[in-house]
């Protein structure tokens, strides 16, 4: 895990987050600047800059993830309402923080097209 990224920091309790849920594989936890009223970042311990970077190894993975955000809407209960996924890859997506992330957004309408 890189020493310089602040998700890896999150992922070793090195830097301080509000964490809902965490396994062996992954860590979610509140997003610091949430968009919605339940806004959960879920990342692999493992460090992946981003969605390009995982490959055919990383299957099992990123299942485990996409089923983590089901279990993190339901822990926030938004599982019923329904709610939204986003990974953001790259400048042009507005990606920030080059350790992969999956937002998991809910507690209220979503519009569409996102912005
Ligand atoms: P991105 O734009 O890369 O898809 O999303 C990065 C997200 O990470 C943003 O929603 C931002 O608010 C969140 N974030 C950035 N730094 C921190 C941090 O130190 N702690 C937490 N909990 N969230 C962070
Ligand atoms: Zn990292």
């Amino acid at each position: 895990m890189p020493t310089d990224c602040i998700f890896c920091k999150i992922a070793r309790r090195e830097l301080d987050a509000a964490v809902i849920y965490e396994d062996d594989q992954c860590v979610a936890f509140e997003d610091l600047n949430p968009q919605a009223p339940v806004h959960v970042l879920v990342i692999p311990k493992k460090h992946l800059a981003d969605f390009g970077e995982a490959d055919v190894a990383d299957a099992q993975l990123l299942g485990h993830l996409c089923q983590v955000c089901e279990k993190v809407a339901e822990l926030k209960g938004i599982a019923a309402d329904g709610y939204r996924v986003v990974v953001n890859k790259g400048a042009l997506s507005g990606q920030s923080v080059f350790h992969l992330h999956l937002h998991v957004l809910g507690g209220r309408p979503m519009d569409w097209p996102p912005g």
